[in-house]
């Protein structure tokens, strides 16, 4: 069922009319979730192409996708040549996936994980949520020489990556240095020792690329090292840091983002950074002039029960008010038309045949406006808070066209819009033109 379109839309004849446009700058789409696979095995058709198709529908034209290992960074590449001047890629390690840095990693870093029957398991993007419980130790050390031939092959694919778009005018497909950074919530994945291993050495490789890339950045619960390493790399104020970059799914304190703004970052908003209170507050200072939107599809998602999602229903509830105005501003001037073709018609009936016409009546109101569209029957089921503009089903029931529950799409980046302009107390128009700005300014992804 379509959502309502936005405000001034559906014919209303004064109010003004703005079509969204988004850049999603931080999408997993080459996680195998997209091609129906979870955990190794597939649950439905490949949709892939149908989860650009709505997005690029809902006005989400551009989309970053994010590499975050070797595959991924391949995937996303592969993704940005199948779909150019729509998707865009990036490239690097993330410190989920450091481990490779790990002497204690047995596979090879670029080895291509198959998803085959008995083999190891699929690489998912792993998901935003925290894991405390099992935190690698430190102390294992770094394996230097197996760091050695990680950069390089990073290097090597980078190189490769640019090479078309350096050498003609086609449009870019890798746009950013990156997601790498580091991340203290999920030391699971890799200890802290081999992510700050990991952080430094991409950065080094960030600084030495010429031209330089922008970064597409992951910090979590990991800031002073996280702006320490980056100075190291770039200078006191980044500024050896030839093309700027962004801090995505940002969740720090204010005092935080401002110090990152103050270095010339901007700020990735999704889903997670409306968990808390806290949270929206710190959005609420993010400048317009520094944020950017995003998914982190497919997860991330702005769930009911996010401090976020009130403004979500807030929005809703006045986009449904502004709407019933417009309509029945709309009904007012077709019952006024009516009347006025009534009177004409019984005033042409009254006119003398072959003769001068009788001077027209004043056009008045004659009867009152005709009443409201009565509401629908009671037995109809409640409109939820927050219309979905696609049917979600469960992936074992998975059927074309619709979205699969708990797997975020980039078509849903429009409550990320709402979100942030509810909680900033600004319009739609006001975050979306800002970010898409933003976004083409460090990433060059409008030619
Ligand atoms: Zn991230």
């Amino acid at each position: 069922m379509a959502e309502p379109l936005p405000l001034g839309a559906n014919g209303a004849p004064a109010a003004p009319t703005y079509t969204p446009r988004y850049i999603d700058i931080g999408i997993n789409l080459a996680d195998p979730i997209f091609r129906g696979r979870y955990h190794g095995k597939s649950r439905h058709p490949d949709d892939l192409a149908a989860v650009v198709g709505r997005a690029v529908e809902v006005g989400c034209t551009k989309l970053i996708v994010t590499g975050s290992s070797f595959k991924s960074s391949r995937d996303a590449l592969k993704l940005a040549q199948e779909f150019p001047g729509t998707v865009f890629s990036t490239a690097g390690v993330h410190p989920c996936s450091s481990s490779i840095f790990s002497p204690s990693h047995h596979k090879h870093h670029d080895e291509s994980q198959s998803e085959g029957e008995g083999d190891a398991e699929p690489e998912h993007t792993p998901a935003c949520d925290p894991d405390p419980t099992k935190p690698i130790p430190d102390g294992d050390g770094v394996d230097l020489a197996r760091s050695e031939r990680i950069i390089a092959d990073l290097a090597t694919l980078i190189h490769d990556a640019r090479q078309p778009s350096l050498s003609s005018s086609s449009p870019p497909h890798l746009v950013a240095f990156g997601e790498f950074g580091l991340d203290y919530d999920r030391l699971h994945y890799c200890s802290r020792e081999v992510q700050l291993h990991s952080f430094a050495a991409q950065l080094a490789l960030a600084a030495s690329l010429s031209p330089q890339l922008p970064l597409f950045l992951h910090s979590r619960a990991a800031h002073d090292d996280f702006v320490r390493l980056l100075k190291e790399a770039f200078g006191p104020r980044l500024e050896r840091l030839e093309k700027g970059g962004v801090v995505h799914s940002f969740t720090g304190t204010v005092a935080e983002m401002q110090e990152l703004a103050e270095l010339g970052l901007y700020i990735g908003v999704n889903g997670c950074s409306f968990k808390t209170e806290e949270n929206c507050a710190v959005v609420k200072e993010i400048g317009l002039s520094r944020v950017m939107l995003e998914t982190d599809g497919p997860w991330c998602e702005v769930r009911p029960s996010h401090e976020g999602w009130k403004y979500l229903v807030e929005f809703e509830v006045k986009a449904k008010e502004a709407r019933l105005a417009a309509e029945a501003e709309a009904a007012k001037a077709a019952a006024a038309a009516a009347t006025d073709a009534a009177a004409d018609a019984s005033d042409s009936g009254t006119a003398t045949p072959g003769g001068t016409e009788k001077p027209r009546r004043h056009r008045k109101w004659r009867n009152p406006p005709p009443q409201q569209p009565q509401p629908r029957g009671r037995n109809q089921k409640k409109e939820p808070d927050v219309p979905e503009r696609y049917k979600t089903v469960k992936k074992e029931k998975w059927e074309e066209g619709a979205m699969v529950k708990g797997r975020n799409e980039p078509c849903t980046i429009d409550r990320i819009a709402k979100i942030v302009a509810g909680i900033k107390g600004v319009s739609v128009e006001e975050v979306c033109e800002a970010a898409w700005a933003n976004t083409v300014k460090v990433f060059g992804v409008d030619s």
